[in-house]
């Protein structure tokens, strides 16, 4: 446990953090609306002025919540790192390989392009690449594959509560001609085989899984432990496969913004058009921060600007100088780090 003094400075700084990025202007609201892609209107995505919440979860299992942490919203794009993550224990590394590649695609996350030198998506954190990892999860139906998944959403979380929220799910299958398009095309082209409809139904159901922000900093804590739940200690999955899964995050993980991400904030991540980002600093800490409001990636506009705010105090980005650095020295209980401006 650290000292309470610290917790009390750190979620001091996290709450000052929280009101600064509060306000949100309704031109820029209705901007970024306006420019969010595909079927997210402002209605799916609701009110920004009201859901905003920054969680944070080290890997000493500190949490620090502030805002609407237990406001509840989909995972949407978020689960493509679990969905891979599965398909990497569950295959041969050559052959997710095959499948699926590790390009960022440079396109938005729905669109219908592939890597065709090599016959395949461009890589797992776009929606035609989802497909396929969703394919390659084991199980013996598309239930036990969906199962599987659910679990290890359960497990990296530490609640067994997490669900498929059907008023998503159907939301999301009746617009899902995109996605749809996308499949039969793969599977036409030989990217894909069996039922498509069965297979998009998973990964839309996956896609419609619902947490609150204080489970998705659980999440990226556990990402950044090595896949043990820093809360409950469980291995939710073997620790081998982590390398490529945050190597694939770091360069694909914010869409066709993956490149300023990895500039301006410098830590692997993953967003979903629900408006929220899951951020891992390996060995220290996750970030969770849910903001609807989407700008023309469809990124959460708050979410971009608090993780840039959060690296540059801390010191995150992989390529920090030494005295950027220092703030976040190995060996520092995380906490504390977190109090240091
Ligand atoms: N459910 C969304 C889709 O498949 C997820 C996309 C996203 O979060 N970027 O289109």
């Amino acid at each position: 446990m650290p000292d309470p003094a610290i917790r009390d400075q750190v979620n001091e700084r996290l709450g000052d953090l929280y009101e600064r990025h509060l306000p949100v202007d309704d031109e820029r609201l209705d901007h970024y609306y306006e420019s969010g892609r595909g079927t997210y209107s402002p209605a799916e995505a609701g009110d920004e002025r009201e859901r905003f919440a920054v969680c944070l979860a080290t890997v000493d299992g500190e949490v620090y919540e502030a805002g609407r942490h237990d406001w509840p919203f989909a995972l949407h794009s978020i689960s493509k790192v679990f969905a891979y993550a599965l398909a990497l224990a569950d295959n041969r590394r050559e052959d997710v390989l095959s499948r699926v590649g590790v390009e960022p695609s440079g396109d938005a996350f729905n669109s219908i392009t592939f890597d065709e030198r090599h016959h395949r998506p461009h890589n797992p954190m776009v929606n035609a690449g989802a497909l396929v990892t969703s394919d390659l999860v084991r199980g013996d139906s598309t239930a036990q594959k969906l199962d599987r998944i659910l679990a290890l959403l359960r497990s990296c979380a530490g609640t067994d509560d997490l669900e498929v929220a059907e008023e998503t799910f159907e939301k999301e299958v009746r617009t899902a001609d995109r996605n749809r398009a996308t499949a039969y095309l793969m599977r036409a082209e030989g990217m894909l085989a069996g039922d498509v409809e069965e297979l998009l139904a998973l990964y839309l159901r996956q896609c419609s899984v619902h947490v609150t922000c204080t489970q998705l900093a659980v999440m990226a804590a556990t990402l950044a432990n090595g896949f043990v739940n820093p809360i409950s200690g469980e291995q939710a999955l073997a620790r081998d496969r982590i390398r490529d899964l945050l190597s694939v995050m770091y360069t694909c993980g914010m869409y066709d913004a993956a490149g300023q991400w990895a500039y301006e904030v410098g830590v692997p991540a993953k967003s979903g058009v629900a408006g929220a980002i899951l951020a891992v600093v390996p060995g220290k800490l996750g970030i969770g921060v849910y903001s609807p409001g989407l700008d023309a990636y469809g990124n959460s506009v708050r979410g971009v600007s608090v993780c840039k705010e959060i690296a540059a105090a801390l010191g995150l980005h992989v390529f920090a100088r030494e005295d950027e650095d220092a703030l976040l020295g190995t060996g520092t209980p995380a906490p504390q780090q977190l109090t240091e401006r």
